[in-house]
């Protein structure tokens, strides 16, 4: 759904990305992927997103999620990250907290000595979403910006700037709730918006600025030419 400014609130696409992705407490995954080395992590790929990164590679599981993907209850997810026997799980791919309810049963249902890293554009993360994450003490929750001001976040993400304030008070709202997280910024960015970007992550608490992890560009074609469509030349 778009405002008057023709770029999309990233809450209202949430809800229209919901009716497709959720059912019940079912939530469409794209597939669950082994650790790729010993003391790897496994990987849950969720399917949908509430954003338009212009250097999204997720391809078919952000554009088309009514076409790929299949629905798991929060039991059938579990055990597919079990059975790796792995060190813990990354939810990622998608936007993992489109579907609370399924996301809460999830976490509540993998074992306590397993690590799960959420990776998160964290536009959802309001108070009350950050107090219900926090009895998982084995939760780690990066949160990905797109953007070191709301201008550069408008642009990189193709929706409202608004989502800029979203992100940061994710993280301020998962730092209140005693939750372990750390911010994320892909390497498209302008290098002279970090240091403010960094005050404001200070502001917060000191560590949000110190674990400012940096984004690796993935250069395929696709991205390429989506970046140059919209006027960023990646290095
Ligand atoms: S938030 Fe992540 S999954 Fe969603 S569009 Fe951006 S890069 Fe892709």
């Amino acid at each position: 759904m778009n405002n008057n400014n023709n770029y999309s609130n990233p809450l209202e696409t949430a809800k229209d990305i919901e009716k497709i992705v959720v059912s019940g407490s079912m939530r469409k995954y794209f597939g669950f992927k082994e650790p790729l080395f010993e003391g790897d992590l496994c990987c849950a790929d969720i399917v949908g997103c509430n954003l338009s990164c212009i250097y999204c590679n997720s391809g078919t599981l952000i554009e088309n999620p009514d076409r790929v993907g299949e629905f798991y209850s929060p039991e059938d997810a579990a055990e597919k990250i079990v059975r790796f026997n792995s060190e813990g799980v990354r939810i990622s791919g998608g936007e993992p907290t489109i579907g609370k309810e399924h996301l809460l049963e999830l976490l509540n249902l993998i074992p306590k000595n397993l690590t799960v890293i959420l990776e998160t554009n964290g536009t959802l993360i309001d108070r009350n979403y950050a107090h219900e994450l926090s009895p998982f003490e084995n939760l780690h929750v990066m949160v990905s910006l797109k953007g070191t001001t709301p201008e550069e976040f408008q642009k990189i993400t193709l929706c409202d700037k608004s989502g800029f304030f979203l992100q940061i008070n994710a993280l301020k709202n998962l730092i209140d709730a005693g939750i372990s997280a750390n911010p994320a910024i892909i390497n498209i960015v302008n290098a002279s918006g970090i240091d403010k970007l960094s005050e404001r992550l200070e502001e917060i608490d000191k560590k949000l600025a110190i674990g400012l992890e940096y984004e690796r560009l993935i250069k395929t074609k696709n991205v390429i030419e989506n970046l140059a469509k919209h006027g960023v030349f990646a290095d």
